[in-house]
């Protein structure tokens, strides 16, 4: 049904896409490229511990002071007149950047830590006439779960520099995130269309929409948002909850395609333990080991996933859209840890690839749908079809019934000539050679019509050995012409059954219509002509 050459190469082909916009950016690299400098999380202090990323511990205090000194001589080699300061993913709620004790700028909420600036970029800005032969760097951070910079050095830098950085990272984060969810809620919407035209519910497709759906609520993870309306850790609580309830809802919908009750057991205990946390935690840090926990059980669902469905690879079009897409998942999970093991720079940076993975899934579950749907409104129309036929159709002599052509009369339009043919002495045929060659001879006659007359003249069984026959745009001398000619064709041919032969001669009235609304009289007079014919010596036509 549905060409799986494609699924696969699509499945490839976001495969590439997706490792293309995940390609690892390194701040490290870029910064050193244009001649900047960097600062390394170890190069700052808070008197006790540096500011490589952690948990934080219960010394900790929320709000704390990171410095670092930089040589006058390091900065002034950076062209331009003033310097960028880059700071991106410091972990902390909001962070505010003093150079030589001048406050450069806050990024997030520092009073009340209600910010999600984690994905931003922070560009910083002073003049280099500020520069002394040493200076402190200071970041005073907020945070309420976790301290420090993962994976890039702050990085100070000139002007162009800062803005291809910050232009690049803001692209790769906030950009293709806002795409993704652009794509997520154009697929709610078609899903949602999908299932308000159909009659029957497909549970499935609904849940794998609600799986999507919670999908664009985690992209809130990518975005950067420098006010919460809510405390920090219900926002928190919201992103974790969003994501394994997405991964709740595609099992749901799994477990629908593929009629496996199993299958949707460990994301439901997922989702339980993770929305038990969320109500019973009331610490950030708490609630992050936790979720820390459960986080790496997603791959091994997958896992299972993709074994359930390796079961119906060859029934079910389904389990080629979902292994593939699944693979698809694990391979860029694999691909990120490698990359960020070997080059060093920073993970998934926005949900792009999890939006092209189910789209691809989306877009195809509908297409087996609408092909599902298709298949059988055709089976339906041919059914129809088919009674349809038997309902307008005499079995015996495969022509119309007498109720279908005084319909098909009453709507055509005239002049046409109208004839009524009798079998003579049928009876006699049935009582002497059997009634199976009565019909037999019906049939012959019937035959003989249809390969006589014109395909646009109406055929029917008017009843009995009775048939009527409409000759349309045709006047009454052509039609005694061609109802004669019929006469002495059927008189002449030599109808055997049962290695007997049997004579069979016809009589036949016909009558002439040019106005319409007067089929019945017109068939009155028909049948008043064949009662003439019979009356007169019977195998002839009357007028
Ligand atoms: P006439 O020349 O006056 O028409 O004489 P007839 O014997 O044909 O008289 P009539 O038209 O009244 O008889 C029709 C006969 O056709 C009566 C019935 O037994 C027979 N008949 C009706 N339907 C069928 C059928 O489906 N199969 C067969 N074998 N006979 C049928
Ligand atoms: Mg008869």
């Amino acid at each position: 049904m549905i060409n799986r050459k494609y699924i696969i190469l699509f499945s490839a082909l976001i495969l590439v896409l997706g490792m293309l916009a995940n390609l690892t950016f390194s701040m490290e690299r870029a910064v050193h490229k244009s001649g900047g400098v960097t600062l390394y999380p170890e190069d700052f202090t808070n008197g006790i511990r540096d500011l490589t990323a952690r948990v934080l511990d219960k010394n900790d205090p929320a709000i704390d002071s990171y410095s670092t000194t930089v040589r006058g001589s390091d900065l002034s080699e950076i062209h331009g007149d003033n310097l960028h300061i880059l700071v991106f993913r410091l972990n902390a709620q909001a962070y505010e950047v003093y150079f030589n004790g001048i406050h450069l700028g806050t990024s997030g909420d520092m009073e009340s830590a209600r910010s999600h600036i984690y994905n931003g970029i922070g560009n910083f800005v002073i003049h280099k006439e500020y520069i002394k032969e040493v200076n402190t760097l200071t970041i005073n951070t907020h945070s309420l779960y976790m301290i420090g910079l993962e994976q890039s050095p702050v990085g100070i830098v000139c002007c162009d520099t800062a803005r291809k950085i910050t232009e690049d990272v803001t692209f790769r984060t906030q950009g293709m995130t806002m795409m993704g969810v652009g794509i997520l809620i154009l697929g709610i919407i078609i899903t949602l269309m999908m299932i308000f035209l159909s009659e029957k519910k497909n549970h499935a497709l609904i849940f794998f929409m609600l799986s999507v759906v919670f999908l664009s609520i985690y992209s809130l993870e990518f975005m950067y948002i420098p006010h919460i309306a809510i405390s920090y850790i219900w926002f928190r609580k919201i992103i974790i909850l969003a994501l394994f309830a997405c991964i709740f809802f595609l099992g749901l919908s799994f477990s629908k395609y593929f009629n496996s009750r199993q299958s949707v057991i460990l994301s439901s205990v997922l989702f339980g333990l993770v929305l038990l946390s969320a109500l019973l935690v009331g610490n950030l840090v708490l609630f992050k080991q936790m979720y820390n926990v459960f986080v790496p059980a997603i791959t091994f669902n997958f896992i299972i996933w993709i074994i359930v469905a390796a079961k119906q690879y060859k029934k079910m079009d389904e389990a080629v859209i979902f292994i593939w897409s699944f693979v698809n998942l694990l391979l860029l999970a694999a691909a990120d840890s490698i990359q960020l093991l070997v080059l060093g720079g920073i993970m998934n940076t926005s949900i792009i690839m999890h939006v092209m993975i189910f789209s691809l899934i989306l877009i195809s579950l509908f297409y087996i749908e609408m092909n599902k749907r298709n298949i059988k409104i055709r089976q339906e129309s041919s059914q129809r079809s088919h009674f349809y036929q038997q309902a307008i159709t005499d079995q015996l002599t495969d022509t119309f019934n007498k109720k279908h052509v005084l319909a098909l009369l009453s709507d055509e339009t005239p002049p046409y000539t109208i004839a009524m043919i009798d079998i003579d002495s049928f009876k006699h045929v049935n009582d002497t050679y059997g009634h199976p060659a009565g019909d037999y001879i019906l049939k012959h006659v019937s035959h003989r019509m249809k390969s006589e007359f014109r395909d646009t003249d109406i055929i029917g069984r008017y009843g009995g050995d009775e048939f009527i026959v409409i000759l349309l745009g045709c006047s009454e001398k052509h039609a005694f012409d061609i109802m004669n000619r019929f006469r002495m064709h059927v008189e002449f041919d030599k109808i055997s059954h049962d290695g007997r032969q049997i004579p069979v001669t016809l009589s036949i009235g016909i009558a002439y219509c040019d106005k319409k609304y007067e089929y019945e009289e017109t068939i009155k007079r028909a049948d008043e002509a064949l009662y003439r014919a019979k009356e007169t010596g019977r195998n002839r036509v009357s007028l």
